[in-house]
């Protein structure tokens, strides 16, 4: 038995983050992990997928590469080969946040902790029967891909499958959900040349995005060549050798592989930890309540990442299921508990992005959110071709929105759908951080020839729609 100033349950982004801050402060620190370390993100999420976003885009830039004089056969790809790479770095990082914890000084306990009543003041943590003591408890368990309740659905896999497990390509491929997993699962499996159909039961994919963006970035997947089937609801499916078969509301679509991409919960993560038996107040997909120092109503019981949700507390509503957003909250409570220090974590201006096939890049409130906030609202966009693009024969299109509140001229809202989105958002996130005003933007010299330099040159407002 040990016993620990914190003692971390679950060793991903957020998880490790908060351990290793709070071993930097001298805390005596545990934390138990019943996976490989690094959770999603490293594992089966942003990593994987991002590396194969990379393998996949190198198709569309053989394709524009005869424009620009390479002559000759587009190379063939060799999936195993990729899927090696790609395991190998994951490998190398799981040794990295390892060795990390161990340098901090932080004790890994390898197994799945339950947490049960200990003395006054402190909960025992037990980590496959053997039993610690600690004063404060992070709950950093992060999430589960979720499947809806579908007959036959046994025979759909998950984006878990399709990052860890998967060892050839189909041949037909059904993505069923259309936010940012189905979207990023999609586009890297057609760009790795297999016919994909992405579906959806909504009109657009990404809700929660701006509209405009949603419709631009519809337009873009397809010409990508991207099947997209909106207004689709999966009745049955039904599986027949290799085969299976979708039967929707608008007839049946054929595949030999189906991944659901229809949301994450905490559940099953936080089943059986002993947070019902502590008295821990969940949400129903099993996300933590906790308050604005990510405290549960448990004393000592502090929850981050994805596994926590923070309505009803008044900080946000929800919860952004990001890496860096888990990192900012574990740092967060490691700073409050063990060196003083209460950060707040800029909820508003979280940048994010979908590593679609064009991504998708976006920070602060789009154009609807905006109007239905009052603000009084003044766009500027604009859509073009990307310079690249001028040489090759292929219909790829840029867009880029700025949504900014008249009455003090902030921009409130930067959007885009193109290449390099996510690289292009990040920068324009501190811009916002520090509450640029649209001046501010026009008074920046553009960047030239790039397609981030539009944002600094948008000059005229958009005509009312
Ligand atoms: P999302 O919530 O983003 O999207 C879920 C999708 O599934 C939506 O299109 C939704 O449709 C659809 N859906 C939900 N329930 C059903 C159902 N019963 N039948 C059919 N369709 C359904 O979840 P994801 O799984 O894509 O991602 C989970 C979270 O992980 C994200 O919210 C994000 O926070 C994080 N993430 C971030 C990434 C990044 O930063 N690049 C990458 C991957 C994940 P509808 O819109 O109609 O509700």
């Amino acid at each position: 038995m040990a016993e620990y100033d914190l003692f971390v349950i679950g060793g991903g982004s957020g998880g490790v983050a908060c351990a290793r801050r709070a071993a930097s402060y001298g805390a005596k620190v545990g934390l138990a992990e019943n996976s490989r370390m690094g959770g999603t993100c490293v594992i089966r999420g942003c990593v994987p997928k991002k590396l194969m976003h990379y393998g996949a885009h190198f198709n569309e830039m053989f394709k524009a590469a005869k424009s620009y004089g390479w002559m000759g056969q587009a190379p063939e790809l060799d999936f195993e080969k990729l899927l090696t790479a790609r395991n190998k770095e994951i490998a190398r990082l799981n040794g990295i946040y390892i060795s990390m914890l161990q340098k901090a000084g932080v004790t890994i306990h390898a197994g799945t902790a339950e947490i049960a009543k200990g003395r006054e003041g402190a909960h025992a943590i037990v980590v496959d029967g053997e039993r610690h003591i600690a004063k404060h408890v992070v709950i950093a368990v992060g999430a589960k891909p979720a499947f809806p309740d579908v007959p036959g659905i046994e025979h759909a896999v998950t984006s878990d499958h399709i990052l860890e497990d998967i060892y050839a390509l189909p041949n037909k491929l059904v993505v069923v959900g259309a936010g940012y997993i189905g979207v990023e699962l999609a586009s890297i499996f057609n760009g790795l040349g297999v016919e994909t159909t992405l579906v959806l039961r909504g009109d657009l994919p990404l809700r929660g995005f701006d509209g405009e963006l949603r419709n631009k970035l519809t337009v873009e997947l397809e010409n990508h060549g991207l099947q997209i089937r909106p207004k689709t609801e999966i009745r049955l499916i039904e599986k027949a050798g290799d085969q299976i078969k979708l039967q929707t509301n608008v007839g049946p679509i054929e595949c030999d592989k189906v991944v659901y991409a229809t949301g994450r919960k905490p559940i099953p993560n936080t089943k059986n930890i002993g947070l019902e038996e502590l008295g821990v107040r969940v949400n129903g997909d099993g996300a933590i309540y906790v308050n604005t120092h990510y405290e549960s109503n448990v004393d000592g019981i502090i929850a981050v990442g994805d596994c926590s949700d923070h309505a009803g507390h008044g900080l946000d509503s929800g919860h952004h299921d990001l890496t860096p957003v888990a990192i900012a909250e574990g740092r967060a409570v490691a700073e409050r508990l063990f060196n003083n220090n209460t950060i707040s974590v800029a909820y508003d201006t979280i940048p994010t992005a979908v590593f679609g096939m064009p991504q998708v890049g976006s920070v602060g409130l789009d154009e609807d959110q905006a109007r239905s906030l009052s603000y009084d609202v003044e766009i500027y966009k604009t859509d073009f071709k990307p310079m690249l693009h001028t040489l090759t024969n292929m219909d790829r299109r840029i867009f880029m929105k700025l949504v900014v509140d008249k009455s003090t001229s902030e921009v409130i809202g930067c959007h885009l759908v193109g290449d390099e989105a996510a690289e292009i958002i990040q920068g324009f996130a501190v811009a916002m951080t520090a509450g640029a005003l649209k001046s501010h933007f026009d008074d920046t010299v553009a960047l030239h020839p790039s397609a981030a330099e539009e944002f600094v040159t948008m000059y005229q407002p958009a005509t009312q729609m």
